[in-house]
């Protein structure tokens, strides 16, 4: 039959010499590469005691932010979730009633604001797509946990707290696509 392609391995069917069929001279060479590497610099850190660099670019877990006077700039218009890739955010929008102005930025708020930190790729198309400037990720890992259930991050953990606030503006200006 003609081949299709000049390529062809010839697999050899040598027999194997006494030395060969001890397998000693191949356990040894494998006993010697484990010897070596046991005096070489572990690639592997003791992590979470030990945390490398990050670059200053680096998309970690996300903040709700509020503006100066502490009012939640998210107006659940949803576009974040349209743009997620993951369909990691779920949202409820709901009206702002008298006297929570000092709470809400706009007439329209989220009442519960969802990203599943399992199904996020961090890839910051949320933050891309906000047109409020409400949702931004950060230099912060996303804690590990053995229930799934923990993964799911609520306004109590995303809404950044009034008096200890997130910083984002070190990424957001090292970035190549950072807002202004
Ligand atoms: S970072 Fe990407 S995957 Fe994660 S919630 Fe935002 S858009 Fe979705
Ligand atoms: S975070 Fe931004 S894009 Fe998402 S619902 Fe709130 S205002 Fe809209």
């Amino acid at each position: 039959m003609e081949s299709l392609t000049n390529r062809k391995k010839v697999v050899s069917d040598k027999q194997m010499t006494f030395l060969e069929s001890l397998y000693l001279p191949v356990v040894l060479a494998g006993m010697a590469m484990t010897f070596r590497h046991m005096f070489n610099k572990s690639a592997t850190i003791r992590y979470p005691e030990q945390q490398r660099a990050f670059a200053p670019v680096y998309r970690g877990m996300h903040v709700l932010k509020r503006d100066e006077q502490g009012r939640e700039n998210c107006t659940a218009c949803g576009l974040c979730a349209v743009a997620c890739p993951a369909e990691a955010i779920t949202m409820v929008a709901g009206e702002r009633l008298p006297g929570e102005e000092h709470l809400y930025r706009e007439e329209k708020y989220a009442v519960t604001y969802e990203i599943n930190m399992i199904r996020c790729i961090f890839c910051g198309l949320c933050e891309e797509a906000c047109p409020k400037e409400a949702v931004f990720l950060t230099d912060r890992i996303v804690p590990t946990s053995f229930d799934r259930e923990d993964f799911v991050y609520g306004k109590n953990r995303l809404v950044e707290s009034i008096d200890n606030r997130i910083d984002i503006t070190k990424r957001q200006h090292t970035g190549k696509r950072g807002k202004k």
